[in-house]
């Protein structure tokens, strides 16, 4: 697939080259018929991955604002209601509030690596409706590049975690640029360690003239958006230095190379033992892999008769994803692309 099927259509007079790079169709994540709602028990039913709050730049909720299209009447909605609430309401955008930093941080160190329904919904996107995305048009970099799991293994996850740095970074050298046009004093130590650090920051309102005009100041970010060329896009967001497009390109082409097969099929010499409680010891010659016995039905079903993505799905029935196992076995010649001529 193309970039420009990802990327938002804002971004793209400014971004020609990326939204030209084309990376493998990700058939595992299958969003309609999402991996992590395949268990009737599973705690994600409602909310599948979106138990996340994005950053949502200004010019990013000043689009969802100028919108009038029906497809944005519920995103729009539930943005005016985020403003009038001041719910996570900032010069840099509407982001996660304290109080949902604070639980979000109490959940990720609980010491279990299973959260139940209550803290999953608890996390649940205030853009979610209805099981769909209200604000699809505008999602911000995560929401853009993420992929529970991806045909490219870790090699397709290093291209998506490298697209959704430079998104991100794009998103806040506009937002604070627009800010700063706009009259807003931007604080000092307020720099791209806001993601990362943001408990300090989240309660941050330097609204100066636009105290109570809010929803006028995102606008008017978006209007700044609308008015800029590529050369004003480029030199905001890279300056002089050059953006990591050529990077992105060789991750690309990496990760068309690390695309698991179509077709796998288990090696038929491969030996199984018992292993510590609970895994199975694969030995094919010298070669060893450890996975744990739960998945062994799954994996014997690899036979070349079925795809791969379709395997995937069906270890999700049990909240299993194989990536990192098949990654392995891949590594390691006990799978066995089904249509390589010399293996
Ligand atoms: S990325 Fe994965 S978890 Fe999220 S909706 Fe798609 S299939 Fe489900
Ligand atoms: S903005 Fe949309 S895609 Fe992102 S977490 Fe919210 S509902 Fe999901």
């Amino acid at each position: 697939m193309k970039l420009a099927e990802k990327i938002p259509l804002l971004y793209h007079r400014f971004l020609d080259d990326l939204i030209g790079i084309t990376v493998p169709e990700e058939e595992i994540a299958r969003c309609s018929s999402c991996g992590l709602c395949q268990h009737p028990k599973s705690p994600y039913q409602e909310t599948k991955c979106c138990n996340y709050q994005p950053f949502q730049a200004n010019f990013l909720v000043g689009a969802i604002l100028s919108d009038s299209s029906d497809q944005m009447k519920t995103g729009k909605r539930l943005t005016e209601e985020l403003i009038q609430q001041r719910k996570g309401l900032t010069a840099f955008g509407l982001i996660p509030d304290r109080k949902y930093q604070q639980n979000q941080h109490q959940i990720l160190t609980l010491p279990k690596s299973f959260h139940n329904q209550e803290e999953i919904i608890s996390q649940r996107c205030s853009f979610l409706h209805e099981g769909h995305c209200s604000i699809w048009a505008y999602r911000e970099h995560l929401c853009i590049t993420y992929f529970c799991s991806s045909v490219g293994a870790s090699t397709g996850q290093q291209f998506w975690s490298e697209l959704n740095e430079m998104m991100k970074h794009i998103e806040y050298q506009l937002a604070q640029h627009f800010a700063q046009k706009l009259g807003i004093t931007w604080p000092e130590n307020f720099t791209e360690a806001f993601y990362e650090d943001h408990f300090e920051l989240s309660d941050i309102e330097h609204w100066g003239p636009w105290h109570g005009k809010e929803d006028a100041f995102f606008k008017e970010c978006f209007t700044l958006l609308q008015e800029l060329d590529q050369k004003n896009f480029q030199e905001i967001c890279f300056g002089k230095s050059e953006s990591s497009l050529e990077e992105l390109k060789q991750l690309a082409l990496n990760f068309e190379q690390a695309a698991f097969p179509k077709f796998l099929r288990l090696d038929e010499n491969i030996r199984f033992e018992n292993a510590n409680p609970g895994n199975i010891k694969l030995c094919l010659n010298s070669r060893e892999a450890t996975v744990p016995a739960l998945i062994l039905p799954f994996l014997r079903k690899f036979d070349g008769t079925q795809t791969t993505s379709d395997l995937f799905q069906l270890a999700y029935t049990v909240l299993y994803d194989l990536n990192a196992h098949v990654e392995e076995l891949l590594e390691k010649k006990m799978l066995l692309n089904c249509y390589a001529p010399d293996q």
